[in-house]
């Protein structure tokens, strides 16, 4: 009998989500019972966000399988996260980039950092990531430059200092939009040391972006 996460995977597969091999086996790989609060375990394989306290989420499967494949993620990559929640994208993206690569996950809320490098911890993810506290938005410049950097919250425009954390030929994703709860899926590309092309991949709905290059609170 199919497990409650094996069918969430082949749903996300069926409706086109999950493209590719390496993402839904990472999918597959990680728990996301372990990433949320203990009341809503029950909740943990609907394809839908769940409260993490504080006004937080954590984001849909869908979001998730669709920011890892847009990122086309490669194993051994350099990787920034702004916005870890409780940990699941960044223990799924940690999967794909295995213990060659590594991620750096940026999060402004302490408690939530916390919890979630006890869960990354647990789930055996935290030796490929590191979890930072901090305004996001100005991205981890002690770690630049990097092959890919994501970006979980809304903002209301690109914020500059992730484009310029980015290695040449790497890829950033962000949502982008000028109302704090609606926006696009942004993909940049920087194409040389000044260019970058940028393309808008679908509406996404995500928690403000809060911090120098984000919304004010
Ligand atoms: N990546 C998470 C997951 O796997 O579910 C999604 C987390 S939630 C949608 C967005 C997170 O971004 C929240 O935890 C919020 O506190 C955080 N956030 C908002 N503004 C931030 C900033 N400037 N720097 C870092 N984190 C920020």
């Amino acid at each position: 009998m199919m497990s409650e996460r094996e069918k969430l995977i082949e749903k996300l597969s069926d409706y086109g989500y999950i493209k590719s091999e390496k993402v839904r086996k990472a999918m597959l790989r990680v728990p996301r019972e372990e990433f949320v609060q203990p009341d809503k375990k029950n909740y943990a394989y609907l394809d839908q966000p769940l409260s993490i306290g504080h006004g937080q989420t954590i984001s849909a499967p869908h979001m998730v399988a669709i920011i890892c494949e847009e990122l086309y993620l490669e194993e051994g990559m350099k990787v920034l996260e702004i916005g870890t929640g409780l940990g699941y994208n960044a223990a799924v993206v940690a999967e794909i980039i295995g213990e060659k690569g590594h991620l750096y996950s940026v999060e402004r809320i302490e408690s939530l950092a916390m919890a979630s490098e006890e869960n990354l911890n647990r789930t055996n993810h935290s030796k490929n990531v590191t979890v930072v506290v901090g305004d996001g938005t100005l991205g981890y410049e002690k770690e630049a430059p990097y092959d890919r950097i994501y970006v979980t919250a809304g903002a209301p425009d690109m914020p500059e200092p992730l484009k310029k954390q980015l290695k040449i030929g790497g890829k950033l994703l962000a949502p982008v939009g000028p109302s704090s709860y609606t926006q696009e899926l942004i993909l940049v590309s920087r194409t040389s040391k000044d260019e970058f092309t940028e393309k808008s991949l679908c509406g996404v709905a995500f928690v403000p972006l809060i911090g120098k290059h984000g919304w004010r609170r």
